[in-house]
């Protein structure tokens, strides 16, 4: 048995889902029960691997045919998980361990060569989490796939030197800092999206963006990736809306009166396309400059804001807290088959002063 071919079909057009667009794309996700459609890939970048940046040319259509493969069948009356929810109203899948088989996953995403790059803060002494950062990722990210770290940070000097696996590297782009912490989680929208602009786009397929004080502790993979996608934040993903710690003044741009809400996601780890990623950053700093102007910040910075934008721009997969998760805070419940990304426990009046 051969498994169909899988067909990109054309680029996304505009910023924001298009109903009919997001329809057919919704339908092909579901249909091949995954969500690799990314608008960069559709258009077939055929990549060189020369030393500096590669270089890509567009054409209409890839076609990637998987080989034979041998897996359990996905049975259509034994759902993969009973326990949570596992797609969003809008059919966006919601990742979680026993959902996806990644030996598929892998296989597609090889075969279209695809680079992930990765975004990361190191700002003043936060520089010391990156160590563990960067040896932790080595063993549990994109293992097998293209991977370039994006390391911003005021101390270049301060960068360990972690050995990297084949087809892994990492850059180091130096950005001032700033005296507050909260502009400093809140500026990282604004340089994601100028660098978006200047390299991100000619370099990498997807970007993940997240936070310096983490580890990762098992598999984080291409099953993340997709156009655009949110983080479920642990500590609310049992919560309802009126719970949700959203921005609730009207003045502000994050503003979600208390009927509203999908999801709270996460500040510290969200991604997609390089297209998608860079909408939804510089929307992000828009509505931060605006908000400034009107001498308002909003309670949780930056997040609020990301959230204020995934009401509006359904992501195309949410990851389950599984892929952000605080053991100091919330234990080990069972419904956490994997944790794979965990927080760092700090002092935060010791770091960030
Ligand atoms: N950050 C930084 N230096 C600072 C403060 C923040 O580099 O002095 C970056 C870092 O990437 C950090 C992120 O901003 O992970 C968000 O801040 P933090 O992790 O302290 O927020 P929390 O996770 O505690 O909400
Ligand atoms: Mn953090």
């Amino acid at each position: 048995t051969v498994y169909p071919p899988i067909c990109f079909p054309g680029k996304l057009k505009c910023c924001s889902l298009r109903p009919l667009t997001f329809f057919l794309i919704t339908v092909l996700l579901v249909f091949f029960g995954m969500g690799v459609l990314s608008p960069r890939i559709s258009m077939l970048e055929t990549k060189s691997e020369g030393e500096g940046e590669a270089t890509r040319k567009p054409t209409e259509m890839q076609v990637v045919k998987l080989p034979r493969m041998l897996y359990p069948q996905p049975m259509v009356m034994t759902p993969s998980r009973k326990d949570v929810l596992v797609l969003t109203p809008w059919l966006a899948p919601i990742v979680w361990e026993g959902t996806f088989n990644i030996d598929i996953l892998n296989e597609q995403f090889r075969l279209q060569n695809v680079t992930v790059g990765l975004t990361v803060f190191a700002i003043k002494k936060y520089v010391v989490f990156l160590k563990l950062f960067l040896e932790t990722a080595e063993q549990h990210f994109m293992v097998g796939h293209r991977v370039h770290y994006y390391v911003f940070t005021d101390r270049p000097a301060d960068v360990p030197s972690v050995a990297l696996g084949e087809g892994r590297r990492l850059v180091v782009l130096e950005v001032p800092g700033a005296a507050r912490w909260q502009d400093i989680s809140m500026s990282r929208m604004q340089m994601i999206s100028d660098f978006c602009e200047r390299r991100f786009r000619r370099e990498v397929d997807f970007l993940m963006c997240v936070d310096v004080d983490m580890r990762f502790s098992d598999h984080v993979g291409v099953e993340i990736l997709s156009p655009l996608f949110g983080t479920l934040h642990p500590g609310f993903y049992r919560a309802a809306r009126q719970a949700f710690t959203y921005e609730r003044r009207p003045q502000s741009q994050a503003y979600i009166p208390r009927d509203q809400g999908d999801f709270y996601y996460l500040g510290g780890f969200f991604g997609g396309s390089v297209a998608e990623v860079q909408r939804l950053t510089k929307s992000c700093h828009q509505a931060m400059m605006a908000d400034r102007a009107n001498g308002i910040e909003a309670v949780w910075h930056d997040e609020s804001h990301l959230n204020r934008y995934l009401l509006d721009h359904k992501p195309t997969k949410v990851l389950s807290p599984e892929y952000l998760w605080d053991e100091q805070l919330l234990g080990r419940p069972a419904v956490m088959r994997k944790l794979r990304f965990m927080a760092v426990p700090k002092n935060h009046q010791q770091i960030r002063n």
